[in-house]
């Protein structure tokens, strides 16, 4: 669902990714993790043309978003967007919207979705994240855990094809970390294909088909979670889990 081939990215001159290549097939779930500034965000940004980058290819859904570090047209851009959902670690929340509002707006205003479509559906989403009785509140009453639920309802609601997780629990008080990743585990289980970057390692070890390690712009070592927990074959994998575990 995604393929990144040869992707490179510079920030004014100052090259943060090199060479990366990723795939990420229907229902898997792949976790990125690597030390800070090693480029996990602006790679997940990249993956929804949050973020251009000048080399390299990205196909989404089988559509070339990025050929030769050319990005698609705005028009299409747009489109191909509406396939890939995004959590940020801030919740982003439209402050003046209720619950439900937040939730049915886009398929309202960007997809033409009616409102009792849109309502039902979002309602349906908000019971999935334990949310139901919080439609009609407003986005500053509620817990970190709770918004961050409400973000997930909302990308959903936009019937993505993938969903991208950057840190979506780093904002969050300790007490209320487990909520959220019980909901990406439930989406996990239920075939949603996901490309997360997190500091959880147990969320890594528990529910990722393939660990990606990054650490200064490139991909050091990928592979299933008994790999790169149990067995890294890179030194830097070593001292990277050495110092988060
Ligand atoms: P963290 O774990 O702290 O979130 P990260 O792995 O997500 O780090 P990125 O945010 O992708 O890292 O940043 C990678 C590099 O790119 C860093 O050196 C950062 O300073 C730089 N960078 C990121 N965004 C920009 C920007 N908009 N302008 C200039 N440099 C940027
Ligand atoms: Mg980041």
């Amino acid at each position: 669902i995604i393929k990144l081939n040869d992707l490179g990215k510079s920030f004014s001159g100052n090259r943060v990714l090199h060479g990366i290549n990723l795939e990420v097939n229907p229902s898997e779930v792949v976790v990125i993790i690597g030390p800070s500034g090693s480029g996990k965000s602006t790679l997940l940004r990249c993956c929804n043309g949050l973020e251009v980058a000048e080399e390299g290819n990205i196909e989404i859904c089988g559509k070339p978003l990025l050929t030769n570090g050319t990005m698609l047209a705005d028009h299409e851009l747009n489109h191909l967007r509406e396939q890939v959902g995004m959590v940020f670690q801030s919740f982003n929340l439209f402050p003046h919207l209720s619950v439900l509002g937040n939730v049915t707006v886009g398929p309202r205003k960007i997809q033409g979705v009616d409102k009792d479509s849109a309502e039902s559906f979002a309602r349906e989403l908000l019971a999935k994240v334990g949310l139901a009785h919080k439609a009609d509140a407003m986005p500053a009453t509620l817990s970190g855990g709770q918004k961050q639920r409400v973000a997930i309802a909302r990308a959903l609601a936009m019937k993505p094809q993938v969903m991208l997780f950057d840190e979506p629990t780093s904002a969050l008080d300790p007490e209320l970390v487990g909520e959220v990743l019980q909901v990406m585990k439930a989406l996990a289980t239920e075939g949603m294909t996901m490309l997360v970057v997190t500091h959880e390692m147990g969320f890594a070890r528990e529910v990722a088909d393939v660990v990606v390690v990054m650490d200064h712009g490139r991909i050091v070592e990928s592979g299933p979670p008994d790999q790169i927990f149990v067995n890294p074959r890179e030194a830097r994998t070593r001292s990277f889990l050495q110092a988060v575990l």
